[in-house]
């Protein structure tokens, strides 16, 4: 019985049929966008420039010609995708440890932003690069010298996490 119903409920009228209402309505719609301003961004020539909410590729912050980062190993532990390796070494700087060994698998990496949460230095920190590319697996992994990026490149990342912690 409930099958029945259903069948005339799902029946067609006959405007619904015919179809032309709905190929009209369509036209009409695509004439009406003709007129109004592009909204296609021709990549790559026009680039995009997120803001400093935008969660891109994880870096690691340099200051001062080194990394931040005192290798505690917090972001390696609370990534669930287990994509970060960190191997701590002794330093003479002025901090206890630093990571002698840092990679990011960029494949395996889903830009949760739980690195970036958990990190006590801001160490790490989810940048504005969208552009990644890669030929090989081994590419994908992305060592402490692709890693390292200046300090003033991401300032707008920095402001927007000490405006919303
Ligand atoms: S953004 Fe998330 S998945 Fe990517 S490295 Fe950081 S914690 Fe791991
Ligand atoms: S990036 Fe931050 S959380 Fe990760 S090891 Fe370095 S200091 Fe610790």
């Amino acid at each position: 019985m409930n099958v029945k119903n259903n069948i005339e409920a799902n029946r067609l009228t006959f405007w619904e049929e015919l179809y032309l209402p709905e190929i009209a309505r369509g036209l009409g719609l695509t004439l009406r966008r003709m007129f109004k301003p592009k909204m296609t961004r021709q990549y790559p020539e026009e680039r995009w420039e997120p803001t400093g909410s935008y969660r891109g590729r994880p870096v690691l912050v340099e200051e001062d010609g080194t990394e931040r980062c005192v290798a505690c190993g917090l972001c390696s532990r609370v990534c669930p995708a287990l994509a970060i390796e960190v191997q701590a070494a002794d330093t003479e700087l002025n901090k206890e440890r630093f990571p002698v060994k840092f990679e990011i698998n960029m494949l395996r990496c889903i830009y949760c932003g739980f690195c970036e949460e958990v990190c006590p230095e801001e160490a790490i920190v989810m940048s504005k690069d969208y552009e990644l590319v890669f030929a090989s697996q081994e590419e994908a992994i992305m060592d402490k010298p692709r890693l390292l990026t200046p300090v003033a490149v991401l300032q707008d990342r920095l402001e927007f996490l000490r405006q919303y912690r």
